[in-house]
């Protein structure tokens, strides 16, 4: 069984404490890749320096919308810069948040924009987050005409928020949220879509049912791809078999990379 985590913060400090134990809980369970998304110009760095140290871990880079107010115009050139010097598997995570404060929403429509732009003339997928703004994200992607696809992650839409995206070529992103017995209209939608999805754990952020209060840990992806077979009346093993195509299909970059042993 090969089990991919399609977002991960790895490099967060808040994992540390746990990081090695769980990787490794996680690794024998058949997890062997994990994507780390970009946050802030500050971090991209580190982020870099972490991926290339640990076996499995690829980078994303981008310019989270939660940390808006620390984003600088100048970050959008060196974003550029590293895209072509570093040649990581995507863009992200970028997006559009209406739950921050400050909103600064004139900013982020322009940032997300440009990476948007940018992702595009790299030939890089995205990596999405986007809460209460599904209508303007997709102006933006039909502005930019963007064409590589991605992810959405953490999509708790409806099915008529989805089939845009889905229609634009990329997949969303579920983790812990699906293990609540309350998220129904998320397990209707996995379920009513199996071709839509991809596993991630988005830790230390999005505890499952159980572990609320818990920094989430990356060997919790084994108990959603539980659920998620469950729903789609799989054994675990097939389900990843599907869950993990699907990840490759977004990340081509990931198909190409080497997988560690
Ligand atoms: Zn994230």
């Amino acid at each position: 069984m090969r089990v991919i985590d399609s977002h991960c913060h790895l490099d967060f400090t808040e994992l540390r404490p746990w990081l090695q134990t769980s990787l490794a809980q996680a690794r024998a369970a058949g997890v062997d890749t994990w994507l780390v998304p970009g946050v802030t110009a500050a971090t991209w760095q580190s982020l870099l320096e972490f991926c290339q140290q640990q076996p499995g871990a690829y980078p994303a880079l981008g310019l989270h919308p939660y940390f808006i107010a620390e984003h600088r115009p100048q970050d959008v050139v060196w974003l550029a810069q590293l895209l072509k010097q570093q040649a990581p598997l995507a863009v992200g995570e970028i997006g559009l948040d209406k739950c921050i404060e400050p909103l600064h929403w004139q900013w982020q429509l322009q940032l997300c924009e440009q990476q948007l732009r940018l992702a595009e003339q790299a030939g890089l997928p995205v990596i999405l987050h986007v809460r209460k703004a599904h209508q303007e994200m997709q102006a933006l992607l039909k502005q930019v005409g963007f064409s590589h696809g991605g992810i959405v992650h953490a999509f708790s839409g409806s099915a008529e928020q989805a089939e845009p995206y889905l229609r634009r070529g990329f997949k969303l992103g579920v983790g812990g949220a699906l293990t609540y017995p309350r998220a129904q209209r998320l397990h209707r939608l996995v379920k009513a879509l199996p071709d839509a999805w991809v596993l991630e754990t988005d830790a230390p952020s999005m505890p499952l049912m159980g572990y609320q209060g818990e920094p989430n840990l990356p060997h919790r992806i084994l108990e959603v791809l539980q659920h998620i077979a469950q729903l789609w009346q799989l054994s675990p093993e097939q389900a990843a078999a599907r869950l993990t195509a699907q990840t490759l299909q977004v990340l081509p970059g990931l198909a190409a990379a080497k997988t560690p042993c």
